[in-house]
């Protein structure tokens, strides 16, 4: 497994250009497959647009204490891309003045950008209705200095949501690395243990699933309760929910389809379970994503492939949520990954 980015690899696909180059090209320009805009044409939803915001999403920078084989960020120790105290600023002054009920922190690892700590303080004293950090776990056992943060995340009524591709050791380590599994285990206890994901208990905790290869999720409800059973059992380990996610053929996990020559069957399969009715619901119909340069994205994804939104205000110091409402989306062929079988978000399925 490697252990550095793509881009410190200096590979073909670190570049947004060659990823959608692949994206646009091959089955799609052969038309063998549908293009992602004719298939949403069929039932009246191109162009996609957006409605009211109710999600922020801020990336504050794509350094991590891992290097997943399917990570979308190509996130790694060696990404220097960090989100400054000044962008961290004019998001918590947009983050006062927007209707979004959701505050989403993600990386990389969130937690290692040197002002994290500072930044979630101050969003916490906003008061917005969910505030979501979206831990890897092993970063609270990865350093002494990340050991409170069960402590630290607790105080400001945080919400944890963390990876964790699968209940069993093997898979979990396939994909995230050696010795990611156990430090996970320690870390779920650690939350636990402040109270974190107990029943009944506000503090949430939830965990997210995602394919360890080039196969669609099964039935989130059912994933649950068997991650449930499993972690209970072996580890007395409790949370609330399970987001399952589907892999989106984009970074380190379009190299790893690439690499395994799985890449036209996996896109094949996500053309194939289409679903029209996940496409009202998909991600970016609701949600904002704030690069960590404060550039704004329609997603997560989007921001990966370096797909500006289709608005006047492009940057948080711009901010105009009136000229934001009803955007046009930014989309391309990724974005099967959305609508196949139940849909796929940052919070789980979409039907
Ligand atoms: S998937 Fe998450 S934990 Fe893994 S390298 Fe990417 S950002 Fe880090
Ligand atoms: S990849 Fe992004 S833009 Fe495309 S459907 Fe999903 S959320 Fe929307």
């Amino acid at each position: 497994m490697a252990t550095k980015s793509l881009k410190a690899r200096q590979k073909a696909l670190s570049h947004s250009e060659t990823q959608l180059e692949i994206l646009n090209g091959g089955l799609f320009q052969a038309g063998e497959l549908p293009y992602f805009k004719d298939k949403i044409s069929e039932i009246g939803q191109y162009p996609l647009k957006s409605r009211k915001l109710e999600i922020l999403q801020i990336n504050v920078g794509y350094m991590c204490n891992q290097v997943c084989e399917h990570c979308h960020v190509d996130a790694g120790p060696d990404r220097k891309e960090i989100m400054t105290k000044e962008t961290m600023q004019q998001c918590l002054d947009v983050i006062k003045t927007t209707g979004a009920h959701t505050l989403d922190l993600t990386g990389g690892a969130p937690e290692m950008n040197p002002n994290f700590r500072w930044f979630v303080e101050e969003a916490a004293k906003i008061g917005i209705e969910d505030f979501i950090v979206r831990s890897n776990l092993t970063i609270i056992r990865a350093n002494k200095k990340y050991r409170d943060l069960p402590e630290f995340f607790k105080k400001h009524n945080v919400h944890v949501v963390s990876s964790m591709p699968h209940y069993t050791r093997g898979k979990t380590d396939k994909q995230r690395g050696n010795g990611v599994f156990d430090k996970s285990i320690l870390a779920l206890q650690d939350l636990n243990a402040v109270g974190y994901g107990l029943e009944n208990s506000p503090l949430r905790l939830d965990l997210v699933y995602n394919p360890s290869g080039a196969f669609l999720p099964g039935d989130q409800a059912a994933l649950e309760a068997d991650f449930k059973k499993a972690l209970k059992e072996d580890f007395g380990i409790s949370f609330h929910n399970l987001f399952s996610i589907t892999n989106l053929p984009i970074s380190r996990f379009l190299d790893y389809l690439i690499a395994s020559e799985n890449y036209e069957d996996y896109m094949y399969a996500l053309v194939e379970a289409y679903n029209p009715a996940a496409v009202e619901n998909v991600m970016c119909t609701n949600t904002l994503s704030v690069g960590w340069d404060g550039w704004l994205y329609d997603c997560d994804f989007n921001q990966m492939l370096g797909m500006k939104v289709k608005s006047k205000a492009k940057h948080i110091k711009d901010y105009n949520e009136a000229q934001l409402n009803n955007r046009e989306i930014v989309i391309s062929q990724h974005c099967y990954g959305c609508t196949a079988g139940a849909g796929s978000s940052c919070q789980g399925t979409v039907t």
